[in-house]
């Protein structure tokens, strides 16, 4: 596989450091209200990159942090008048629905950087040994970027602008105003009761420094990959190599990605701006998280998206063309064993394999998925497909669904039996493997008397209507 590495701005070859296993570093929500779907792009694009990567048979361990303690945070929990974790705890819960609604995989670890300032203040130890980090009048500390001369070179910076000892207090600043940037903030009276000691005085860390200590204690000081959206190239990623590089003198990550924002209207989905939707705005309106999902990721990530209800609509007549496709091919399959698929479906397969291999091209991807319904289509329709086949092509969608994690599978089987009939078959089930025969006998003649039959066989329990 090759992904287009943000550092070099060329393609390159993935080569795990660890042969089949993938580590990967996703900067994660900043949990002082509910991520809207700008933010949902950039984790549905690490999601497709995970399950790609679990495609061609990788291990990956991916860590996300949380970040629970910054300006906004703080904010957030003094304006509320509650502490800063039980502030911050119903939006790191909701983030979690939110995940599960869009499908997206968890992540292996989600570090939380309240639960990491030991961590942090070994690292900024490190810099002050090697003479990277110093104590300014206020009693915060700096990372002194002259003094690294490897400074700049994600987002390509001219040093020439350097502007030695001028400093940024700020987590968040445009390339232009670059200077040292805060390690360690001293304690403020708008920070409240949010302060942790330190050698250099009592304080928080600053936004940058929990990726740097994080990333490398849950995957090692040179690891594989690390995304997040464009904005978090600059000042974040770059200040986090400084802070990882600085201390190790190793190379901090492999590939860089970082997927371009969702708009609205040509501008940035943002807080800021105001002209953002939360995944729960959308969910209100009557869109399943399975038809925004579609919307995310429809797009190469390196393009910018433009998100509009028109394109909740497409997704959700294009999600409907692929239920009806695979509902009739799980029909036509029945109980059959799995055959042999058509040429073309070898065919289709192997484009959507080299649409992933050559980062991320999921617009091919989709093209490639859509070539298989329509071709799935017309061989029903000429009735041209044996069961068999079609329990083979219902494999390849299921293969290629590990990747796009947006299909219905086994609607068509089970289609018509109530809820309350399957609930009563999987009570039946459990009752089974616990060997509780009695049970088992009660719960068939409870689904009998309300008119549906359940037969034992190899395959498990089969549902009829009696
Ligand atoms: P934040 O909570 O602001 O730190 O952002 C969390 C993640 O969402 C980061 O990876 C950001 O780069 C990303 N992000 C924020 N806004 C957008 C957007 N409009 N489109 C895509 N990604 C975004
Ligand atoms: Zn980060």
């Amino acid at each position: 596989m090759q992904f287009y590495n943000s550092m070099t701005r060329s393609k390159e070859p993935l080569v795990p450091i660890d042969s089949g296993h993938v580590g990967m570093y996703t900067c994660g929500p900043t949990v002082y209200n509910f991520a809207h779907i700008g933010n949902f792009r950039a984790y549905t694009f690490e999601d497709i990159l995970r399950r790609a990567l679990t495609y061609h048979g990788c291990r990956v361990k991916q860590v996300m942090n949380l970040t629970d303690v910054d300006d906004k945070t703080i904010r957030g929990a003094l304006a509320a008048g509650v502490p800063l974790k039980t502030f911050t705890a119903p939006y790191i819960q909701a983030f979690f629905q939110d995940l599960k609604t869009l499908n997206v995989q968890p992540a292996e670890v989600y570090p939380a950087a309240t639960d990491h300032v030991p961590e942090m203040l070994v690292l900024v130890e490190k810099l002050f040994a090697r003479g990277l980090a110093y104590q300014s009048e206020d009693g915060s500390v700096y990372f002194s970027v002259a003094k690294l001369p490897g400074y700049g070179k994600l987002a390509h910076l001219d040093r020439e602008n350097l502007r030695a000892g001028a400093r940024v207090a700020q987590d968040e600043y445009e390339k232009e105003s670059y200077g040292d940037f805060a390690l360690w903030k001293a304690w403020d009276a708008n920070d409240g009761d949010v302060v942790w000691d330190s050698p250099w005085g009592r304080g928080r860390p600053g936004w940058h420094l929990e990726c740097s200590a994080m990333a490398m204690k849950y995957l090692g000081e040179t690891f594989d990959i690390h995304t997040g959206g464009i904005d978090n190239l600059f000042p974040h990623h770059e200040n986090e190599i400084a802070q990882a590089e600085g201390a190790t003198g190793k190379p901090f990550v492999n590939l860089w990605l970082h997927c371009a924002h969702l708009r609205v209207n040509g501008e940035k989905m943002s807080k800021s701006l105001g002209n953002f939707f939360t995944l729960r705005d959308l969910v209100e309106k009557g869109w399943s998280g399975r038809e925004i999902r579609y919307v995310l990721i429809n797009g190469h990530y390196r393009q910018p998206l433009n998100f509009t209800f028109d394109a909740l609509d497409a997704a959700r007549t294009s999600l409907a063309r692929i239920d009806e496709c695979v509902d009739a091919l799980t029909a036509l399959a029945g109980s059959a064993a799995s055959g042999t698929v058509p040429a073309w479906a070898v065919a289709g397969r192997q484009a959507f394999e080299a649409a992933i291999d050559d980062d991320l091209n999921l617009p091919e991807a989709f093209a490639a998925l859509f070539a298989l319904v329509r071709e799935s289509n017309s061989a029903m329709h000429q009735s041209a497909l044996m069961p068999a086949q079609a329990a083979a092509l219902l494999a390849t969608f299921e293969a290629l669904d590990t990747v796009f994690g947006l299909v219905r599978f086994g609607r068509a089987a089970e289609g018509g039996i109530p809820s309350e009939i399957k609930a009563l078959v999987r009570d039946r089930a459990s009752a089974r493997a616990n060997k509780d025969w009695a049970g088992s006998d009660r719960l068939r003649d409870e689904i009998a008397a309300k008119g549906w039959e359940v037969r034992d066989s190899k395959e498990g329990q089969k549902v009829k209507k009696l």
